[in-house]
């Protein structure tokens, strides 16, 4: 029973969050998307260094890889360890044998200095030949000249800008902000409260939608191609096909597997070396929308890039030892829980 795939690509991910799981509760129940944000994740990133976030992405790489996912499109953010950050994450990616393209996520949350050190990061790493996107944390988090800097080093460098777009109501006015900059290479994250359309590619994150209650984003209705994410929540990506396709048909009984499945594929028009990746699944009908949507718990035997190399045998990793990961992991996240 083996059935193939090309390599999956997850079209947007937090690299930087695989070490929270089990994290310490914060000090105040979330209400709402804003809370969860302050509570958890702003609280989460500023705790960050360098050395946890090697271990976080070698374990996020690791746990794509394991999923048959071998590209990630990276959203990034440390605060208080900027410089140098996306090359810790494509060199960690790298080990393992994973395609990602970085971005830092710019936010004047932390004054005009973080911005700048925001954009700057972007920048070097691009120059020096990263495979990256200019990376814009919300618009909500931004005053216009933040937003139109990140815009514009992006022409610059000939890239699009990966940003959060109207994930919840607080970023409603998204749409209007961003409408004078956007183009169409840019990654437009969520988009769920978006009140206009907006050029570029939409990245849908089912499960953390629902994680979050932020509401659905009713993808099929826009006029944008799609690409799905997991906003941080893994790499399993015919997990998230499921979650993208049962959510699209909770919201109209008529909805075919077949949509949420073009969902997956667009994310090659981002990495399309990742088209000529073999996965081996321990499942027949791997690459049936119809059978995989109705088919949890299928696991990745093996992967080989499209250059022969074998980057996972028998479920595990071939370049890295899953274990010595493992352990590093658990001991970098003792590290951050202490501080948190
Ligand atoms: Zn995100």
């Amino acid at each position: 029973m083996e059935g193939r795939t090309p390599g999956l690509v997850c079209g947007h991910h937090h690299l930087y969050s695989a070490l929270a799981r089990g994290m310490p509760a914060p000090p105040e129940q979330p209400t709402d998307f804003l809370s969860i944000l302050e509570q958890v994740w702003w609280r989460l990133d500023v705790a960050l260094d360098l050395e946890m976030l090697h271990w976080s992405a070698m374990l996020g790489a690791v746990e794509a890889l394991r999923c048959g996912t071998t590209a990630i499109i990276d959203h990034h953010e440390s605060p208080n360890a900027i410089e140098g950050s996306l090359s810790v994450i494509a060199d960690a990616c790298a080990a393992v044998g994973v395609r990602v393209v970085c971005a830092y996520g710019v936010t004047d949350r932390h004054g005009a200095d973080g911005a700048r050190r925001g954009l700057a990061e972007n920048e070097r790493f691009i120059r020096a030949g990263g495979r990256g996107m200019v990376g814009i944390h919300a618009a909500f988090t931004c005053g216009d000249d933040t937003l139109s800097q990140a815009a514009g080093l992006a022409q610059d460098l000939g890239v699009g800008v990966h940003v959060h777009v109207a994930e919840g109501r607080v970023d409603t006015f998204a749409g209007e902000r961003l409408e004078p900059l956007a183009a169409d290479d840019w990654l437009l994250v969520h988009c769920v409260h978006l009140d206009r359309d907006l050029p570029g590619t939409i990245a849908h994150n089912p499960r953390s939608n629902m994680n979050n209650a932020v509401g659905y984003a009713r993808p099929a209705a826009r006029p944008n191609p799609v690409v799905l994410g997991t906003d941080g929540i893994g790499a399993d990506m015919l997990e998230e096909f499921r979650l993208a396709y049962v959510a699209h048909r909770a919201d109209d009984v008529s909805a075919s597997p077949d949509t949420a499945w073009s969902w997956l594929e667009q994310g090659y028009a981002f990495v399309p070396e990742a088209r000529d990746d073999v996965v081996v699944w321990n499942y027949d009908h791997a690459d049936s929308p119809w059978h995989v949507a109705f088919t949890p718990g299928m696991r990745a035997l093996g992967v080989t890039r499209g250059d022969g190399e074998v980057l996972l045998r028998d479920g595990l990793p071939t370049r890295v030892d899953l274990d010595e990961v493992v352990a590093k992991s658990a001991e970098q996240a003792r590290r951050l829980f202490a501080l948190l």
